[in-house]
């Protein structure tokens, strides 16, 4: 035992801010846009980067320091910057990094509004990607053109829950000197810390388990120095900053992530468990099943399995609608990582506009439904499942 290297938990709960004159216990809101200098001096050398403290909310806040400094000692990075929303943070750290004509080598399974952003936006100056599929990792090399910068992935992958081997992506951006991204947002920090596995930049949407409550939107890049000095940059001239507010809210909601996810994925384990015994049920896909494809790489990489879980219902997209319809307690939702268990049906939903074709090559079927385990009784999140089966 030592208090020199505290435990993850503790750092979740410990990481805190200096406290103000008024010694409060926990820290308070500080719902300010600028910070006041002693003297002409003090500002010009505040100004000139030679002094580590607050100027003008955009740049910092304590509220958000706190954040970041929790996320960093949660992930192992060196550094952070916290963001409004996590697709404000992939979008800077993207926009920040690479330079016209550059190219990114992608997972094929990314949230949407990154491969949105990835084939409709950055291609306005000239970033183009490219995408290998997550069982497809030899290609990688071949992908490599003189303009890739970077690499950028996320296990598990939504909605489909498959992983990706981090160890490998990591050999394989350290051998060619690219940048390894990896969006941490279904595993959290407590399950997963991908800088562990070689990754240089995690990313995460905060909206999600992080909150974990449902209330407010976040996104953080934490990583090392060198990079995160460009993106500081880059975030600082452009606006995409971290509320005060949500900051306060997130670091808040950090120092009882590990007793949620801990719930979280045990729920989800049973549900998966149920879900997998069902006749109507084609195929269940939950990391820690034995059944998933990459259960062993799930295990090395990941703490628990997660939170959410696939499942593909028979009869297609109407059979996957009209259990969605017959729902009564969970909430057909948007988000998931909530305290609420959520249901929804990617393929008339999220994933509408793919092609089908293309909606197939990312696992996605008419019948495939994602749950979202909540943190409600496991027995009545059951109950819904099963009469909406029936
Ligand atoms: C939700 C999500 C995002 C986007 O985050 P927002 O906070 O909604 O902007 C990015 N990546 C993953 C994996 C997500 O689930």
């Amino acid at each position: 035992m030592s208090l020199e290297h505290l435990s993850f938990e503790t750092e979740a709960i410990r990481t805190q801010i200096g406290r103000s004159q008024y010694l409060e216990h926990s820290a308070p809101l500080f719902l300010t846009s600028s910070y006041v200098f002693e003297d002409a001096e003090d500002m010009r050398a505040s100004f000139a980067d030679e002094k580590d403290r607050n100027i003008y909310s955009r740049y910092s806040n304590p509220n958000t320091t706190e954040f970041i400094d929790k996320i960093c000692k949660m992930e192992g990075a060196e550094r952070g910057y916290a963001f409004a929303s996590g697709m404000s943070a992939v979008f800077s750290t993207f926009a920040a990094l690479l330079n016209a004509g550059d190219h990114i080598i992608s997972s094929q399974s990314v949230f949407g509004s990154t491969q949105t952003m990835c084939n409709n936006i950055l291609p306005k100056w000239n970033i183009s990607t490219t995408y290998f599929k997550i069982d497809e990792l030899d290609i990688i090399e071949r992908l490599i053109q003189p303009n890739t910068k970077v690499i950028y992935a996320e296990s598990p992958t939504n909605p489909a829950v498959d992983i990706l081997d981090l160890e490998r992506l990591g050999e394989i951006a350290a051998k060619h000197n690219l940048i390894l991204i990896i969006d941490n947002c279904f595993a959290t920090p407590y399950l997963q810390q991908p800088i562990k596995f070689g990754a240089h930049l995690v990313i995460h949407s905060a909206t999600k388990l992080i909150d974990g409550q449902g209330r407010v939107l976040g996104g953080v890049t934490v990583g090392r120095a060198d990079l995160m000095q460009k993106i500081y940059l880059f975030s600082r001239n452009t606006g995409p900053a971290l509320s005060p507010f949500n900051a306060w809210i997130l670091s808040k909601s950090l120092e009882t992530l590990p007793v949620r996810v801990d719930k979280h994925c045990e729920n989800a384990l049973k549900v998966a468990e149920f879900l997998e015994q069902k006749d109507k049920v084609n195929m269940v896909k939950y990391p820690f099943l034995k059944s998933h494809p990459q259960y062993k790489l799930a295990k090395k990489q990941m703490k628990l399995g997660g939170n959410v879980v696939a499942f593909e219902i028979k009869g297609g997209i109407d059979a996957g609608r009209t259990f969605l319809n017959n729902i009564k307690l969970l909430s057909l939702s948007a988000n998931l990582g909530d305290t609420r268990t959520i249901v929804t049906h990617p393929a008339s939903t999220t994933h509408a506009k793919l092609a089908e074709e293309d909606r197939l090559k990312t696992g996605i079927t008419g019948g495939l439904v994602r749950i979202s385990v909540g943190l409600e009784n496991v027995n009545d999140i059951l109950s819904d499942l099963d009469q909406a089966l029936r």
